[in-house]
């Protein structure tokens, strides 16, 4: 019984696994079809500036609403359309619809976009990018990509090579989801980057816990003493907002200040003062 609540549970009721290898292979089916990708649209969420108040990146977030499966959240299909070698394909058809988009924005207002932990890998994928920014008709200099650390583990060097032309075209990179495991330092010590987004998870705690507060303190004076920016995810409370500005931290993102929507996101305004 008490297993029936655990992890087992797909071991004893067979009909559950079987259910689960299904909406699997389901998933693995409708990605193969690249025609279905046309399904698919971005969301932005506002990256807004803690010295201003105005949000200079909007992040593209992939949204897929599929007629047979209903609404499929990115972090599901993202890793399979990896395991299956389609994501090259796929974030290239996002990457071109956000930039076609962000591209009648005011020219201040910049795109980040998540680039995929195998993508970065393959060499030659810098002037892929920028081809696809290119015919957007958006400067590279509003773009920035998000990359996370496994991003790296494929190989290490053409990724590394691979970003540097990526920043040499005026692209910003940020670090996505630092202080969330793995080997986060090494990466921090070996690549440069312009931006270093700490994990939501950093953000949770801080209202109620010294220690939480110490821990992201440190880890902002970490990031700038590398000489990047930082940005706080998941700022969902006024008071989280008040707290990571007086720590110095540089940007923040989250529910408090904007949910991902579709189109341009809110420019900025009141929300020091204003809570929604
Ligand atoms: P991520 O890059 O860490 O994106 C941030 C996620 O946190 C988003 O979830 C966003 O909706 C959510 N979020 C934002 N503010 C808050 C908040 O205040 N509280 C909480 N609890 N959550 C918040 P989403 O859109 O479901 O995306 C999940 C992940 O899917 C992303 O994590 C990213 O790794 C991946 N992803 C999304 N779009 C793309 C894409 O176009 N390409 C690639 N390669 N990956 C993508
Ligand atoms: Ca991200
Ligand atoms: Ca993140
Ligand atoms: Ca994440």
């Amino acid at each position: 019984r008490a297993k029936a609540r655990g992890r087992g549970v797909w071991q004893i009721y067979d009909h559950g696994l079987l259910e689960l290898d299904q909406r699997r292979a389901g998933l693995e089916r409708i990605l193969l079809n690249r025609e279905n990708y046309g399904e698919m649209t971005v969301e932005f969420q506002p990256i807004v500036c803690l010295d201003t108040n105005s949000t200079v990146y909007a992040e593209a977030l992939a949204r897929w609403n599929n007629p047979g499966f209903g609404f499929i959240p990115p972090d599901e299909f993202i890793p399979v359309a990896e395991q299956l070698g389609a994501i090259t394909e796929l974030n290239g058809v996002l990457l071109r619809e956000a930039a076609n988009l962000a591209s009648s924005w005011p020219v201040d207002l910049g795109v980040s976009f998540n680039l995929s932990a195998l993508e970065i890998s393959e060499r030659g994928s810098s002037i892929r990018l920028l081809g696809l920014i290119e015919s957007a008709g958006i400067s590279p200099g509003r773009i920035q990509f998000e990359v996370t650390e496994t991003a790296f583990l494929a190989d290490l060097s053409t990724a590394k090579q691979e970003l540097e032309r990526l920043r040499e075209a005026g692209c910003m990179i940020a670090l996505d989801d630092f202080g969330s495991g793995h080997a986060s330092v090494s990466y921090l010590r070996d690549l440069v980057f312009d931006v270093v987004k700490l994990d939501g998870s950093l953000t949770a705690e801080i209202e109620y816990s010294d220690r939480s507060r110490q821990i992201l303190l440190g880890l902002i004076d970490l990031c700038h003493a590398t000489g990047a920016k930082c940005v706080a995810e998941h700022v969902e409370t006024l008071e989280q907002l008040m707290l990571i500005k007086a720590m110095g931290c540089d940007f923040a993102q989250g529910y408090y200040l904007g949910r991902p929507a579709l189109g341009m996101p809110d420019l900025g305004g009141q929300r020091m003062s204003s809570p929604r």
